[in-house]
Order: C-alpha cells, then sequence, then structure tokens
C-alpha cells in the first residue's frame, strides 16, 4: 500500500509514528512543511523537516516534541556572550550539526529534497520525506504593532511572541512562484491512500497546499484522502493553532475545519470522540466522518488512530 501524508511538525511527526507501527510494510511518502524554515546565525533551519527526520529516526527530545534528546547548548551560549542572538529560537549543540551539514550541502547546489535525503540516510525514518518544495517559501503572519501593520516571520510570531497577539493575516511567501518538490506530485497521483495527520491546518497543511499544483494533485488523486482533526473539544490539543485559524476565518472546532478543507478536498474526516454531535455537521457538508479517540498519548493509541483512518479511507473508496 502506498499512502502519502501531508505533514508540518509534531502532531504529523507523532501520527506518523503510529501510522508506521500500524502498517510496517506500507510505503510512506510524506510531503513535509517548508514554510517555517528560517535562517539563522548563516544557516538554514527547517524545523518541520527535522521533527520528522528526528521522531521517526528515534533521535528526538520526547516530552519537548522538537529538538534533539540529551541536547546541551554550548554554542547558544557562545554566540550569546557575543550578544548575538537571536535568543528566543532554541539551537542545541546537536541540532546544530544537521543545519551546518544542510547548509554546506545546499551551498555546493544540491536541492533541499537532496539534502533531506542525505541527511535521512542517518536517521533512516521508514518513510519516504520529501520537503513540499525545493524553492525558497516562508510563512509571514501580519500582526498590528501600535497601531501599524506589520509582517514578522512565522517563527517570530510563534516561538518569541507565543502567538500572543491576534494574527491579522498569514502569507506564505513565495508560494505562489514555488514548484512541487521532484516526486511530490507523482507520489499523490499514484498513492493508494493520502492522509492529513493532524497537523496545524493553516500553517502545515494549508502551506503545503498553497504551493501551486499540490491542492489540485491531491483534489484529482484517485485515492481516497483522510484527515484527522488537531482540534478536540474546541481547541487545540497543544500550541496555539487557534490564532491562525482565525486570522483565516475558520472556528476552532473539529467541524470547522474539515468544513474548511472541503468536500473538494477531502473524503472522510475523523473527530475525537468527546466531539461526536459534530459527526452530522461534516456528513451534511459531504465528508464522512467517525468519531474515535483522537489523543496521541502513545504509540499504541497513535496506531489505533492511523487504523481507524484507513479503516474510514476503505469505506469512502468503496
Ligand atoms: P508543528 O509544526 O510542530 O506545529 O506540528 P503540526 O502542524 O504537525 O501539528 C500541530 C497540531 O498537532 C496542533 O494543532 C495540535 O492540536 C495537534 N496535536 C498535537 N498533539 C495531538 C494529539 O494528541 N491529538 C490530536 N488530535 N492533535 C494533536
Ligand atoms: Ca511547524
Amino acid at each position: 500500500m502506498r499512502i502519502v501524508v501531508l505533514a508540518g511538525g509534531i502532531g504529523g511527526a507523532r501520527f506518523l509514528r503510529g501510522l508506521r507501527r500500524a502498517v510496517p510494510d506500507a510505503e510512506i511518502t510524506v510531503v513535509g512543511n517548508t514554510g517555517d524554515d528560517i535562517h539563522l546565525f548563516g544557516l538554514k533551519v527547517c524545523p518541520d523537516l527535522d521533527t520528522v527526520m528526528y521522531t521517526l529516526g528515534g533521535g528526538i527530545h520526547e516530552e519537548q516534541g522538537w529538538g534533539r534528546e540529551g541536547e546541551t547548548f554550548a554554542v547558544k551560549e557562545e554566540l550569546a556572550a557575543y550578544g548575538v542572538g537571536p535568543e528566543w529560537f532554541g539551537l542545541g549543540d546537536r541540532d546544530f550539526a544537521t543545519h551546518i551539514v544542510r547548509t554546506q550541502m545546499l551551498g555546493a547546489g544540491y536541492p533541499l529534497s537532496a539534502v533531506t535525503e542525505a541527511l535521512c540516510a542517518r536517521w533512516k525514518p521508514g518513510v519516504r520525506l520529501l520537503p513540499m518544495t525545493d524553492d525558497r517559501v516562508e510563512t509571514h503572519v501580519a500582526i498590528d504593532v501600535d497601531g501599524e501593520r506589520r509582517a514578522v516571520h512565522f517563527q517570530e510570531y510563534w516561538v518569541k511572541l507565543r502567538a500572543s497577539v491576534d494574527a491579522l493575516a498569514v502569507v506564505p511567501v513565495g508560494a505562489e512562484a514555488a514548484k512541487p518538490a521532484p516526486g511530490v506530485l507523482d507520489a499523490i497521483a499514484g498513492a493508494d491512500v493520502i492522509l492529513f495527520p493532524p497537523s496545524n491546518p493553516v500553517v502545515s497543511v494549508g502551506t503545503i497546499l498553497a504551493v501551486p499544483g499540490i491542492r489540485e494533485a491531491v483534489a484529482a488523486a484517485p485515492a481516497p484522502v483522510v484527515g484527522l482533526s488537531p482540534l478536540v473539544g474546541g481547541a487545540p490539543v497543544r500550541g496555539m493553532a487557534d490564532k491562525v485559524l482565525a486570522a483565516v476565518g475558520v472556528e476552532s472546532t473539529a467541524q470547522a475545519v474539515a468544513r474548511h478543507y472541503g468536500a473538494d478536498l477531502i473524503d472522510g474526516w475523523l473527530v475525537d470522540t468527546v466531539d461526536a454531535d459534530a459527526v452530522a455537521a461534516v456528513e451534511e457538508a459531504g465528508i464522512a466522518c467517525r468519531a474515535v479517540p483522537l489523543m496521541m498519548t502513545d504509540e499504541d493509541a497513535t496506531a489505533a488512530m492511523a487504523r481507524a483512518a484507513l479503516a474510514l479511507a476503505e469505506e469512502v473508496r468503496a
């Protein structure tokens, strides 16, 4: 079975771990979000690709959900001693090595997709990890600063400001001119099942879909498309997705997100059991919907979610 997953960082990575356990023989292609990418200290940092790579490769800081386990911060402290920031972005010593290798390879002329493949040769994530594009896309968030509209990098909004002010707009800068990375469109067209994990619908899955050709390919694919809600009980399980959903005029509920994707994109949608009363509203929109436990408390629970998504895919295929 060939499965394609459009993934962000933590939500995508944790789901993928359960999916891999549920169907160990499946050929899984991950189309990863690169809108979160940022240049820091002259290095190219790809937080979502790395979260997927470290999580599936056994190198993730488990409690934190991002970054390396057993991390130290000597380089960051030395940079701070020179007065060189930003200090709000936590780059550890082990993590730095990944960004150095990536930046060196990009500088030598390799596209990000080839660099990602090279990094994965070490981590062996058990999936094929493709960046959504080899082109530069950077998500910016428009905010109000003392009555003036300003755009900040997504990481500044998310990590430095902790989404403490309203997002007025979310713009994947560069997306309109970006091309899907090699292999992305073929994987989508050749998939048996396409899954949207419980990733952020705006700044993770939404950014991937903003690369011209990807949304169209998903909508046109013969495979059933099934998504899992990142919102449970009217709030994100983790993080501040409600802030960026508000920016695109979508309520922070499981059914509003399903309707936001729409029946022309997704065929099936899973909501958590606490949101069972949302099933009817989602089905009214022409999307098959089931309520199952959606908390990724451990790998077994997550594998059960993956099996439920695949079962719903079979139902809508028939
Ligand atoms: P990020 O790039 O690290 O922010 O990660 P993603 O975009 O892949 O996923 C973020 C989303 O994962 C958040 O909106 C969370 O609500 C969602 N999430 C995290 N843990 C869980 C969980 O256990 N269950 C569900 N349903 N969603 C989760
Ligand atoms: Ca992210």
